[in-house]
């Protein structure tokens, strides 16, 4: 079938398990442990005494670590069903890291495989994924951001190692984790493109100096998972320059897709959540009179609401399955689209929720207020919201050319004459037959 919006029944019984699953033993968890990094705390033993049995019920479902390759012992199941499988576990901060499947982790473990050594794969990849230790991704800086020009984090080369100096800001999990994959620059006599490199760096390397840890809006100061490091005269054997040297663009592109869908996948979780609350409340309440659910305006939130989280999820669907089938340029084009996309429905849709429910909705008593959050953090992480939307119009603009002439190629003088021109002979014809 050409076009087919079903789910293999084998594969829904999965989801269906996954669902109960995660309602009904993992949600505690999140009410329960509701500190953002605790998912990523591995050393803590109360939460690897409760996630254990958990993550092995998950294994025996067949459903741990769905991300990743049939060649790095995962099921190969495909985007389009980890889409399927994200739209539940998005509900829960905890349920991805149980699932096997939650970044940063996800993307530098494939930065492992492809680039790793044997014994840097031995140290570091496999107990990663198993989910024993956690990992960092470190690239921004605090001057420069999203514009790598402006890196000055560097590298350089003495005897058979690599001497890092530089500064990282919003590494996240940096405190956690067992390594971090931090991009430095190693030759700025080139463009940057060709001058960064990627090396992995041991979490306990001296020299890694968390200056600060930064928390997100809400969180006290001082307190957070998000490292402003200084890295100074760190040095790391020379094989742990990942990919060679300028390979570091290359790198991120393969880690940074992947992270970027599988955020999207998990933010339809939140904008379902957020309309069958929005539903669930208009239903429930009167007000002056009647059920809000009879109010026109509510009727427009909900209607708006649906029609954008449909278009969401089904642009999501799309760009997983663009990946499956190896369609490499339409996935970067529509993974930015659909990164793009995931920051404003979720925005729209949660306003509204909390709209719908007043004053509860804005208070801490309800999910509302803390999901919301996360919608400017998914316009801003992996790349600012305009970043992604240069890509789609490149992508776009490559599609087309610039018309010859003055008059554009739709200009409807033009267009009638030559209408005329051609119809010409067949409507004399008929007229001459009448
Ligand atoms: C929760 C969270 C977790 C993160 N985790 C990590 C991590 O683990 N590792 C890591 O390295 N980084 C991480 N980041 C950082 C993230 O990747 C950067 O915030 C992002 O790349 C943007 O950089 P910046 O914040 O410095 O913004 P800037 O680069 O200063 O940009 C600020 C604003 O300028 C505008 N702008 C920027 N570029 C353009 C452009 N080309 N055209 C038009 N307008 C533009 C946009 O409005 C943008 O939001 C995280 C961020 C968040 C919020």
């Amino acid at each position: 079938m050409a076009w087919d919006f079903e789910t293999d029944p084998e594969f829904q019984k999965k989801l269906d398990w996954a669902d109960e699953f995660v309602r009904e033993r993992i949600e505690p968890l999140d009410l329960v442990y509701r500190d953002g990094g605790a998912p990523y705390d591995r050393k803590n033993p109360v939460y690897r005494k409760i996630t254990e049995p958990l993550k092995a019920e998950v294994q025996k479902q067949d459903l741990w670590a769905c991300h990743l390759g049939p060649e790095l012992g995962g099921k190969g199941y495909g985007q389009v069903k980890l889409a399927l499988l994200n739209e539940i576990l998005g509900r829960s901060y905890w349920a991805p890291t149980i699932f096997g499947c939650q970044a940063p982790d996800s993307g530098n473990a494939e930065i492992l495989a492809h680039y790793g050594t044997e014994a840097q794969k031995q140290k570091y990849l496999e107990p990663l994924l198993r989910g024993d230790i956690v990992s960092c991704f470190s690239m921004t800086e605090p001057q420069a951001g999203a514009d790598p020009k402006e890196f000055k984090c560097a590298g350089r080369k003495e005897g058979n190692e690599w001497v890092i100096d530089g500064e990282k800001y919003f590494s996240s999990n940096a405190e956690l984790a067992e390594f971090l994959i931090t991009m430095v620059v190693t030759d700025p006599t080139v463009p940057i493109h060709q001058g960064a490199s990627m090396v992995l760096i041991p979490r306990e390397t001296p020299g890694v100096n968390i200056v600060r840890r930064v928390g997100l809006g809400g969180e006290p100061l001082g307190y957070g998972h998000h490292a402003y490091i200084r890295y100074e005269n760190v040095r790391v054997p020379e094989e742990n320059l990942l990919g060679g040297p300028g390979q570091a663009f290359a790198i991120a592109q393969t880690r940074l897709g992947g992270g970027r869908i599988h955020h999207a996948m998990r933010t339809v979780a939140m904008v379902k959540q957020a309309l069958q609350m929005m539903c669930e409340r208009a239903l429930s309440r009167h007000t002056q009179g009647e059920q809000l659910a009879r109010k026109q305006m509510v009727q427009q939130y909900v209607a708006d609401s649906f029609i954008q989280l449909e278009q969401f999820r089904l642009l999501v669907l799309y760009t997983a399955w663009h990946i499956d089938k190896g369609h490499k340029s339409e996935a970067r084009t529509y993974i930015a689209a659909v990164k793009v996309q995931m920051a404003d429905v979720l925005h729209d849709v949660l306003r509204r929720a909390i709209q719908v429910h007043g004053a509860m909705g804005c208070s801490n008593e309800l999910p509302l207020m803390r999901m919301w959050s996360a919608a400017p953090v998914m316009a801003i992480a992996d790349g600012p919201t305009e970043v992604h939307k240069v890509t789609v119009a490149r992508a776009i603009f490559k599609q087309y050319q610039p018309y010859e002439g003055l008059w554009p190629r739709e200009f409807l003088p033009a267009k009638v004459e030559e209408a005329k021109r051609k119809l010409g002979d067949a409507i004399e014809q008929e007229v001459q037959n009448l």
